[in-house]
């Protein structure tokens, strides 16, 4: 077992400068969780320097500065208030010293919300054979031309910095849960604890907040000594990484059941990454979580399927060429007040852009809407009702069973 660390009270690595105050984001809790235990979750509100952010809440993702084929206009409709971009594609292509000389990426993008970066671990980690990690960083080569490129702590900071997001995060080593031992993810726990210490010391830009990561894979001891660890640094915010991937829900839940507890006074937002089903969501806020992002709900649409209340939608399913129906009745999105069914299934058939752009506003609408509407349960104190009530539809229709490759179609209706 890793040691447990030495917790300073002040907040500060022993040899780390004093971070400015006050901070560029600051986050209030408006609805703690109720002291009944009924439900962890809670809401509030995150200040940005482009704005406030209500949470829980949802980022769509614009890995390559954009939220794949939507403009600023369509992300403000669909109600995003924050998006998350990706520091490696950014970095590789079109390069951040070039976005930082055109203004920086709100500026390239002509987004005027917030901006979460990613630092690129999870991107470097995932091309497998195609790097190697040492304890100053990580090698690989860019999937783009394959050309040796390196990102270390010190890195993933200074192009966080040139691209001026709202929110930077730590460069950490994520390890996948199931492919990895005990032994592989205590040296990727540990590394990843040593890399935020860089991270802390590395970064300068006082307009923007840092965020650290939680590692500690599937073994509760791991993940409570990475927890304990990254709360007694002065993040702005706290990352749980190293989940949405290969395990269960339950394994999930397991892992934020050692997390959250412990941060249950610590006044900083939780950000859990990559979780994108709602139902995932909604059992994610349950246990206390604040952020979250995915491509899930763009990737699914851009395939044809439609999140509606209860299940999806296969749009490129021949019975909807005659249907003159909307996708979800009483939706406020652009396809859904103007166009049919039938008009999207055509234009999916025809591998028309459009169905790209109409069917991403369709559900990225959705699963913004539907945290509007687990923000509304929280404040109204009927969130854990809910929950109950979706868990009880779930174990009727059997869904909790359902391969989790199909996990989108777990659509819940309650807070949509
Ligand atoms: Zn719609």
């Amino acid at each position: 077992m890793i040691p447990h660390p030495v917790v300073d009270t002040a907040g500060a690595p022993e040899d780390g400068p004093a971070r400015p105050m006050p901070r560029p984001v600051g986050f209030l809790v408006t609805t703690p969780a109720p002291v009944d235990g009924s439900t962890r979750a809670r809401s509030g509100v995150m200040s940005t320097p482009h704005g406030d952010v209500e949470t829980p809440m949802f980022m769509p993702v614009g890995t390559n500065a954009t939220v794949k084929a939507l403009d600023p206009d369509d992300l403000h409709e669909v109600g995003a208030s924050i998006i998350l971009s990706n520091t490696y594609h950014l970095a590789l292509r079109p390069g951040h010293e070039r976005i930082e000389r055109l203004g920086g990426l709100h500026r390239f993008m002509d987004w005027d919300g917030a901006i979460l970066t990613d630092s690129g671990g999870f991107q470097v980690v995932s091309l497998g054979a195609m790097r190697t990690i040492d304890e100053d960083g990580a090698t690989f080569r860019s999937h783009l031309d394959g050309s040796l490129q390196r990102f270390t702590p010190e890195h993933a900071i200074r192009v966080q910095e040139a691209l001026g997001s709202d929110i930077a995060v730590c460069f950490d080593q994520p390890v996948p849960p199931h492919a990895s031992s005990r032994a592989e993810v205590i040296d990727a726990t540990e590394r990843t604890h040593r890399w935020a210490e860089r991270c802390i010391r590395a970064h300068q830009r006082p307009d923007q907040a840092l965020f650290g990561i939680i590692q500690g894979g599937l073994e509760a001891d791991l993940r409570a000594v990475s927890t304990t660890t990254l709360a007694a640094m002065p993040f702005d915010g706290l990352c749980i990484g190293g989940l949405a991937g290969d395990e269960t829900p339950a394994q999930r839940r397991a892992a934020l059941d050692v997390v959250v507890p412990l941060l249950a006074d610590d006044p900083r937002p939780r950000y859990l990454m990559g979780l994108g089903s709602p139902m995932d969501l909604m059992d994610a806020v349950d246990a206390g979580v604040d952020l979250f992002d995915s491509v899930l709900p763009a990737r699914v649409a851009r395939n044809g399927a439609l999140w509606v209340p209860g299940g999806r939608l296969n749009l490129r399913n021949a019975r909807f060429l005659d249907d003159p129906r909307p996708v979800q009745e009483g939706c406020r999105c652009r396809a859904c007040r103007s166009f049919s069914r039938a008009y999207l299934a055509h234009l999916f058939r025809a591998d028309e852009l459009l169905a790209y752009r109409l069917a991403t506003c369709h559900n990225l609408t959705f699963t913004l809407d539907f945290m509007a509407g687990i923000r509304a349960h929280i404040r109204a104190g009927t969130f854990p009702r809910l929950v109950r009530d979706e868990r009880a539809r779930r174990a009727a229709f059997g869904i909790a069973a359902m391969d989790p490759d199909d996990r989108d179609t777990q659509v819940v209706t309650g807070a949509a």
